[in-house]
This record gives structure tokens, C-alpha cells and sequence, in this order.
């Protein structure tokens, strides 16, 4: 299939005013653009060709296409230079996942509980598409815009393949969130999203990750073996409820770890087993 949308131009500056800068990573940068033609503010991703040389990016880029889910954030268009291609993609405004907890005063179980129901039905559409994310962290997780109660919306996925996001770079950047199988070099599925939000649960109800080593070597080894605990006195408080949720999530066998139409009929998501009493 050949990319039939796509655009190309000289200078992607003739097409956007660019604003600021969100983001960047080793593959990419991220910029807050406004569409000339329209006026309508996006988020633009630009990737270097050059990383990209043998991908199947236009490929990619057909799927995620016709990923629309209230959950997911959208990619409404594509643009390619000589040098780069350009992801359009729908902004969002209310920032990262953490920055806001951190902000807020209050903050207790069933506020996790609502932020991880939505990853999950986000992750499972994701899924049923036969996207696996493999980067689910934090970061990718924004906020749809400022109000207190808005939504989540999971980004940054799908390029993962082509962006070599797998075994060896997370290896070199951020493995807290990583499962087990794939620091071992197994063949790995959809189960390593679920361990990652089993991560990301974790961190929500106690505010420090499950692993953290200075050393990298421990740091991988005690992820191998699924080495975490909920210590004393910071889980106390947390339901029984919550922690039999990450168990499920973080098992280190992938084959009897959740999926998430499992994780969206535990009693911590799909029932009001999550305790609604401030745990900042
Ligand atoms: P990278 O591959 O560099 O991780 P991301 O797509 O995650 O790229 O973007 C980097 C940062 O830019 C994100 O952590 C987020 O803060 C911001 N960002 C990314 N996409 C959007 C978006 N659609 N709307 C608003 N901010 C975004
Ligand atoms: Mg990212």
C-alpha cells in the first residue's frame, strides 16, 4: 500500500508557524505549531530520515491513521521534506500524568483507579488494533486539557518498531518501566504494556517506582526477577484490592500476566474497591 495521503513540501515553514518547542528525543523533535491555513494549533512531531532509513514509517503510518479513540491522541495528518517527515498530531493541553499529581493537594485511590480505567481502554483499543505500545510511561500519558477532571490520552506510540524504541535503546534510557521478557531478549507481546502500567499504578499509590538501583546492572536484574515489594508504612493504608490489581499487572510470567480486558474486570477498576481517601 503506498502512503496516498501524504504531503509533501520543501519547507514544512511555508505550511506551519512553529511556537515552541515540547519535546525531543534522540529520533525526534516535538513543536507546538499553528496550520496557516486554518489557524488550528497541533503538535508537530519531525523525524530525521536519516534515523529512519530502513523503516517501514509509511507503513506505520497507514495503521495509526485510523486510530481514533477518545483516549488516544489522534494523528491527523503527514508531511514529508527531503530531509524529514512531519507527524500531525492533535494537541493536547493539560500536560504530563505527574506533573499534575504532583500538583495536586489531595489525591487517593480511586483518582488512580479513573486515570488507569482510561489507559486501559485506551491500551486495549490499541491492542485490538494490533498496535503494542511499548514505551508506556509517564510522560506519554497528557492530560486533554487543564480542567480538574479532564481526560487522559495515551501518545507517543506506534513508531516504536521503526524507532528501535525495543530491547536496545530502552535498554540505554529509561528501563524502570520495561517488563522482565523484554530486558531478557524474548519475543514479547502486548503483555509488556500491561507491566508497564502496572508500573505506573504502582508509582500513583505510593509516589516512588517499584525498582530503583543507582547501578544499571542491578537495576535490570531486579526487574528480571520481578523483584518489587509494597513496604511498610507506604502501603499500609493502600486496599488489598489495589495490590492484588499489580500483581496481576506485574507478574513476571507474561503468559499468566493480565491482559487488559482482564484489568478493565478487576474490582479496583470495574467495581468500588479503591479507596477514596487522600494517600498524597
Ligand atoms: P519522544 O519520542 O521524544 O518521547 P513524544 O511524542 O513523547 O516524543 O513527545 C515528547 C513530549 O512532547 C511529550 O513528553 C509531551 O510532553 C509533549 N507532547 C507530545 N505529543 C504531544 C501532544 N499531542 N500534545 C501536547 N504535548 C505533546
Ligand atoms: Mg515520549
Amino acid at each position: 500500500i503506498i502512503c496516498s495521503w501524504k504531503k509533501s513540501t520543501s519547507n514544512i515553514r511555508d505550511v506551519f508557524d512553529f511556537k515552541g518547542k515540547m519535546g525531543s528525543g534522540s529520533f525526534s523533535e516535538v513543536f507546538m505549531v499553528r496550520e496557516k491555513r486554518t489557524g488550528k494549533m497541533y503538535a508537530l512531531k519531525c523525524l530525521k530520515k536519516k534515523h529512519l532509513a530502513h523503516s517501514n514509517l509509511e507503513n506505520e503510518i497507514n495503521v495509526l491513521r485510523r486510530i481514533q479513540h477518545e483516549n488516544v491522541v489522534g494523528l491527523e495528518d503527514f508531511y514529508e521534506s527531503r530531509t524529514h517527515y512531519y507527524l500531525v498530531m492533535q494537541l493536547v493541553s493539560g500536560g504530563e500524568l505527574f506533573d499534575r499529581i504532583l500538583d495536586k493537594g489531595v489525591y487517593t485511590e480511586k483518582d488512580a483507579s479513573m486515570v488507569i480505567k482510561q489507559v486501559l481502554q485506551a491500551v486495549s483499543y490499541l491492542h485490538e488494533n494490533s498496535i503494542v505500545h511499548r514505551d508506556l510511561k509517564p510522560e506519554n500519558l497528557l492530560y486533554y486539557n487543564t480542567d480538574e477532571n479532564a481526560k487522559i490520552m495515551v501518545s507517543d506510540f506506534g513508531l516504536s518498531k521503526t524507532l528501535e524504541h525495543g530491547v536496545m535503546s530502552t535498554a540505554c534510557g529509561t528501563p524502570g518501566y520495561v517488563a522482565p521478557e523484554v530486558l531478557a531478549q524474548r519475543p514479547y507481546s502486548k503483555t509488556v504494556d500491561c507491566w508497564s502500567i502496572g508500573v505506573i499504578t504502582y508509582i500513583l499509590l505510593c509516589g516512588y517506582p517499584p525498582f530503583f538501583e543507582d547501578n544499571e546492572t542491578r537495576l535490570f536484574s531486579k526487574i528480571m526477577r520481578a523483584e518489587y515489594a509494597f513496604h511498610s508504612p507506604f502501603w499500609d493504608d493502600i486496599s488489598e484490592s489495589a495490590k492484588d490489581f499489580i500483581r496481576n499487572m506485574m507478574h513476571k510470567n507474561p503468559t499468566r500476566r493480565f491482559l487488559t480486558e482482564q484489568a478493565l474486570r478487576h474490582p479496583w477498576i470495574a467495581e468500588n474497591t479503591a479507596k477514596d481517601v487522600d494517600i498524597s
